[in-house]
């Protein structure tokens, strides 16, 4: 097992105030790119609600429906690293792992409302964690260092989410431009 190796963490900022960090190895290069999209405030919506049935909490977050759904690098990917015209969640032209908060959580940290009914407002964080700039790339053709990578950022979300208000819940997506996959709630 390969020793953890040594990253640096720059924090940056997207359009519409979301927070992104890239998580680098010695050598990558600076990050100062910024982003310049017209982008509208993220709203989200989302409410906890009690399914009679099961008993099981479910997530509605009606606002979600226009989110992008497997986008390939013809129609725009929004996890790849940015190309001139074609802005991206990711304002550097490369990137090793970035993590950002998504722009269409499910779960969001500005919910209020009563926690004491079956209809509680959808309280949490939703980030993303990319971990490669190049679309097709899965996270086996990865090297092991660059897997360390990915794992000390997932390590670094959880400890977040868990140091935050109310404990909050938490629900990661990994992704390498062409997919994404839930990690969990
Ligand atoms: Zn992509």
């Amino acid at each position: 097992m390969p020793a953890w190796p040594e990253f640096r963490r720059p924090a940056a900022g997207l359009a519409d105030g979301r927070a992104l960090t890239y998580h680098d190895r010695p050598g990558a290069p600076e990050r100062t790119r910024v982003d310049q999209r017209p982008l509208d405030p993220v709203a989200a919506t989302s409410e906890l609600r009690r399914d009679e049935l099961t008993g099981e909490w479910v997530i509605v977050a009606g606002h979600r429906q226009d989110r992008t759904f497997l986008p390939t690098q013809a129609t725009g990917c929004p996890l790849c690293a940015s190309r001139p015209g074609n802005p991206t969640e990711v304002p550097e032209d490369d990137y090793e792992v970035a993590v950002f908060d998504n722009r269409f959580p499910s779960l969001t940290p500005d919910a209020v409302g009563d926690l004491s009914s079956d209809r509680r407002p959808g309280f949490g964080r939703c980030e993303v964690v990319c971990f490669t700039s190049q679309h097709d790339l899965r996270l086996a053709d990865l090297d092991s260092d660059r897997v360390l990578l990915v794992v000390r950022a997932l390590i670094d979300v959880v400890q977040r989410v868990r140091s935050g208000p109310r404990g909050q819940r938490s629900r990661g997506r990994t992704g390498r431009g062409s997919a994404a996959r839930r990690l969990g709630r």
